[in-house]
């Protein structure tokens, strides 16, 4: 491929936009009460209705309609109350029916944005065009076998959300940010597990490059199985050069559905593109139209948890956390959920992030393990924060061995524990200047070198305490007396 010179790549603007489709986490399928759960034997979990009978009749998932509004109020959409269902016919050896049962005319969502935070600290909302409900095909396996292919219909009904957006985001960057935010809405909904190695949400890029300035669009091409973020960016750097290579050079882009191939970085013709009239859309005639109701809605919304945007704005404006702690913490569900428990019972909100980041997070990293697997409650967590803060304990050792022995008892509370294990700093003053003066017995040279003026020694002294008080004593007071006993001498 010929490699884009700077001047060439100032001329272009990229143009993309994004379809998302997000599996729903839901006990059974969008239109039949089959199991829609993941990893059962292949073609276990079926019935006339997943396998296309003639003759079956389809029902609606009221859960799914449920998260589809979820998704909708989350991304600022208007929510339609009279949703119409479609057919959208193929033939696909994994698709039974022989049409998938979607929505074309009335969505269930109209318009809407996703805000997404860019890394100059600016915020671009991503228009929504629509969201719309579906149903997905199985699974066709070509590599199980040497000869033949192989069908799994498990898949087949299981419920769709599919987020499409307006063609707004102008970098990979932008996509990328795009894709995390949409994600993390998903996620904090608990409507999908996000995960798109596995094909829990997928995401179709559509690309176009056009002159800066220009008021239309140019062709794009639809880019597909892109199976990470990453991957989805990739996809959008790559097609950038090639579209431009290919009108420099006198050509036109035609529209294409591309694949992309994650070993080379670079995408090949999948077919020439299909119009919407290739599909003969028609209204499913088996479903009845779905009317909603604001009540209907009122509920939905009220039941609604915090998202991470707002929790993000609250965390900054409430709690005055820096942009990187709040971004850090509303990165991940379960670690903001987490968070907000342990902030019910510490007001010190600093050191509440620095123990998640910090000891929270390794502990989890060491054992793989996820937070839903941490037996202590945040109140105990916050238990150790009060005895730092309340110079009962010293941060060093309430962080390497305080914190352990919670997790190893988490039945016990912080003081407790401290007790039990003798990491409280003594009281009594009478050891502290004991420490002190052992110190300062052990290294007269030092006391000399500190008096000429060389104040670095400070931390040998204050290292050797540490030692010998095993931690026991608060830094800040201990600092203060041994200045007072070494300018004394
Ligand atoms: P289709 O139904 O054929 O897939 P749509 O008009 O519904 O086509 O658009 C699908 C997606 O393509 C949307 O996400 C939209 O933002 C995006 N899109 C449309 N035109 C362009 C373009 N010229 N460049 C990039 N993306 C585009
Ligand atoms: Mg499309």
């Amino acid at each position: 491929m010929t490699v884009l010179a700077g001047a060439i790549s100032d001329k272009y603007e990229l143009v993309v936009g994004l379809e998302v489709h997000a599996q729903l986490s839901t006990l059974s399928k969008a239109f039949s009460s089959d199991s829609a759960a993941f990893g059962a034997k292949p073609n276990h979990h079926i019935s006339p209705i997943s396998l296309g009978h003639p003759g079956t009749l389809p029902r609606i998932n009221k859960r799914m309609v449920e998260y589809a509004v979820k998704m909708g109020i989350a991304c600022n959409s208007t929510i339609n109350l009279n949703n119409t269902f479609a057919r959208k016919n193929y033939f696909y050896a994994d698709l039974p029916k022989g049409f998938q049962t979607t929505q074309d005319q009335q969505p269930i969502c109209l318009h809407g944005f996703v805000p997404v935070r860019l890394s100059d600290g600016s915020v671009k909302n991503i228009a929504i065009h629509h969201i719309h409900m579906e149903d997905d095909a199985g699974k066709s396996m070509h590599d199980n076998h040497s000869e033949d292919s192989l069908i799994d219909l498990n898949r087949a009904g299981v419920p769709l959300i599919e987020i499409v957006t307006e063609p707004d985001m102008r970098s990979s960057e932008e996509a990328g940010h795009f894709l995390t935010e949409t994600r993390k809405l998903l996620r904090y909904l608990d409507i999908c597990d996000g995960n798109m190695e596995e094909g829990s949400m997928r995401c179709d890029a559509n690309i176009s490059v056009r002159i800066k300035g220009a008021t239309t669009y140019g062709n794009r091409c639809e880019v597909k199985n892109l199976n990470s973020i990453r991957n989805v960016q990739r996809a959008i750097e790559h097609e950038f050069v090639r579209q431009v290579n290919i009108i420099e050079a006198g050509g036109r882009i035609d529209q294409n559905t591309l694949n992309f191939n994650a070993d080379t970085g670079e995408t090949s013709v999948l077919r020439s593109k299909e119009m919407a009239n290739d599909y003969r859309y028609f209204p499913e005639p088996d479903l009845q139209p779905l009317f909603l109701d604001e009540a209907y809605l009122l509920n939905i919304k009220q039941a609604m948890p915090a998202l991470p945007n707002e929790l993000y704005k609250k965390y900054i404006a409430e709690l005055s956390l820096s942009d990187y702690d709040a971004s850090v913490i509303t990165a991940d569900r379960d670690l903001a959920l987490f968070f907000e428990e342990l902030i019910k019972h510490t007001s010190n909100y600093k050191s509440a992030v620095h123990l998640l980041m910090g000891p929270f997070k390794s502990h989890l990293n060491e054992h793989g393990i996820s937070i839903s697997e941490i037996k202590v409650k945040p109140e105990h967590f916050a238990g150790l924060i009060q005895l730092v803060d309340n110079g009962k304990i010293n941060n060093t050792v309430a962080t390497h061995k305080l914190f352990p022995a919670l997790l190893a008892s988490p039945e016990k509370n912080a003081t407790q524990l401290a007790t039990e294990l003798n990491l409280l700093i003594s009281d009594d003053g009478g050891d502290l200047s004991r420490y002190i003066s052992d110190a300062i017995a052990k290294y007269p040279d030092k006391v000399i070198e500190y008096q000429k003026g060389k104040k670095g020694v400070l931390g040998l002294f204050m290292g050797e305490i540490m030692k010998s008080s095993k931690g026991k004593i608060d830094p800040q007071k201990t600092n203060l007396l041994l200045i007072k006993e070494l300018e004394a001498k």
